[in-house]
């Protein structure tokens, strides 16, 4: 019945937009005066007027007994009165409790900001740190004393074996000779995995694709040259990391294929929409019998340079890399954990991946998403909140180049015989939260569906929804434990500028942003923790 009502009144069930627009136009400031408790006094007149149902029904005539000054008040209010009703539309109403609480998470994260002082450590004191570099392991005593200080039952650190892959000196690309441009360098970055040219480089003609099965298709032709991988990313996507998604497969399997097939190097576009001068670096895969070929970006720039250069004459590539796999390596997650007081077997995860490539300070990828984890159990304990399951912030190692902390971590999980009601992951960058993407078993997703629309109506005012599809990398093995996985969904727009190059700082990063990040995770902690599941 009442979803015929939210009908009725042309209100989508989760949709805010309304409100804020009508919030706009009547001139009063959620943020000024307090979004909450405006919507608290909207439910208790709400409550006051709800004497019939046919006056609820038409919230038009409602409005009508309000005076003509009230104007812009008597719009706010119908719309909130509408947005009201959806609440009703759910299983319940958000209490006052819950409405304050989650108040005070986004109250309590944008003042402090202390998510961004830890970030700023993170990324500029300790810098850029892959998988079993001694950034790594300095990075896993930084995270493993603020977690101890905040108060947390047990920090520990937990061990996983990683591959070192190390960059070494800086590369180099340069076209050579070309009968139009002459010689030119070209901005490059080697890829993770990526094999040495040895101290005198390389050089060979250069074959372009678009795609893997171009490269198949071309038989011996590629043979003693440098394969060139140039598909662009799809500028149209909404989302960018669905045009990340529709590129990337060159960049980490391009190379193994191009040395199946005899190429002696291989070439890929950055992983950005973006045309510029920033080469981005990140993982290429080569299976245990197939030799590590030179592998390099460039910066797209450069991959439109060489691309015209190829249409005009035969073109070669100068390239010389350093690159060395440095063996096998003990490194570790770390693992802050808050006991539950009521189901302290019921686990929800916070987390993100402490490792980063070597370039730049790794503050998007993923520092953001470790302080966010962090951040939430701060964010717990300043409140006083006593959670009633036990809330877990992991810090993943190489969730980059192996997935090793990931793994190890579903692995020990299972042999303890746990379970995760619910995992979230932040590794999305640091920029404005937009929502929470969710997946996980028929029946744990049934019953979050009913507690949405309720959860949508605390969280709206905050411009956070919820859509099918979420999870991340490292919580990804969990998800056989039958519980919910979520991924942070910060607005997309800007991250592939920043993503695994040089650039990735903290200067790219904005505090009130990134605070933003964490009371959204935070929030949703507490949502899922105070909630009954069956
Ligand atoms: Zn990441």
């Amino acid at each position: 019945m009442l979803a015929g009502i939210s009908q009725r009144c042309g209100w989508r069930t989760g949709h805010r937009d309304e409100v804020a627009v009508s919030l706009a136009s009547s001139g009063i400031s959620g943020q000024a005066i307090g979004i909450a408790s405006l919507r608290l006094k909207i439910y208790d007149e709400f409550s006051r007027r709800m004497k019939s149902t046919s006056t609820l029904m038409r919230p038009s005539n409602w409005a009508l007994q309000l005076s003509p000054d009230q104007r812009g008040f008597r719009h706010c209010l119908v719309s909130l009165m509408v947005a009201g009703m959806s609440i009703f539309s759910g299983t319940a109403q958000p209490s006052n409790d819950e409405v304050f609480t989650v108040k005070q998470f986004f109250e309590e994260a944008l003042d402090h900001q202390q998510s961004y002082q830890w970030l700023h450590h993170l990324s500029e004191s300790i810098g850029g740190r892959i998988a079993g570099s001694p950034q790594s392991l300095a990075a896993v005593e930084f995270v493993a004393q603020v977690l101890d200080t905040l108060g947390t039952d047990t920090v520990i650190r937990q061990p996983c074996t990683v591959r070192y892959w190390y960059r070494g000196a800086q590369e180099e690309a340069r076209i050579v000779n070309h009968p139009v441009l002459g010689s030119v360098d070209l901005r490059c970055l080697a890829l993770g995995g990526s094999g040495s040219t040895g101290l005198d480089g390389l050089a060979a003609e250069v074959v372009e694709f678009r795609s893997l099965d171009e490269l198949r298709e071309s038989g011996s032709r590629i043979k003693g040259k440098i394969a060139f991988f140039n598909r662009a990313f799809d500028n149209r996507q909404l989302r960018t990391f669905h045009a990340y998604g529709g590129a990337v497969d060159q960049r980490v399997f391009g190379p193994e294929l191009a040395a199946k097939m005899g190429a002696v190097a291989c070439v890929v576009r950055s992983m950005t929409g973006r045309i510029d001068d920033w080469p981005h670096t990140g993982v290429c895969i080569f299976g245990d019998s197939v030799r590590p070929i030179p592998a390099v970006a460039i910066s797209t720039r450069d991959a439109d340079r060489l691309s015209t250069c190829l249409r005009q004459a035969p073109t070669r590539l100068f390239l010389k890399t350093h690159c060395e796999d440095r063996g096998v390596q003990q490194s570790y997650s770390v693992i802050g954990e808050i006991r539950g007081s009521t189901f302290p077997d019921e686990i929800i995860l916070v987390g993100g991946h402490l490792d980063s490539w070597d370039v730049g300070g790794g503050a998007h990828d993923d520092g953001a998403g470790c302080v966010h984890s962090m951040e939430v159990l701060s964010l717990l304990k300043r409140m006083n909140y006593k959670p009633r399951r036990t809330i877990r912030c992991v810090l993943f190692q190489n969730e980059e180049n192996g997935l090793a902390g990931g793994r190890a971590y579903a692995k020990a999980s299972n042999a303890k015989g746990e379970f995760h009601l619910a995992a979230i992951e932040s590794d999305a960058g640091g920029f404005t939260p937009q929502g929470f993407g969710f997946d996980g078993s028929p029946d744990l997703v049934a019953e979050l569906r009913k507690a949405l629309p309720r959860w949508e109506e605390l969280l709206g005012p905050y411009n956070i929804d919820f859509s099918t599809g979420g999870g991340g990398a490292d919580i990804g093995p969990l998800k056989s434990q039958g519980g919910l996985l979520f991924g942070l969904r910060p607005d997309s727009q800007r991250y592939f500028d920043y993503h695994h190059t040089a650039q990735d700082h903290i200067a790219a990063v904005h505090p009130r942003e990134l605070a933003l990040g964490s009371a959204a995770m935070a929030a949703l902690v507490y949502l899922l923790d105070r909630h009954d599941f069956r």
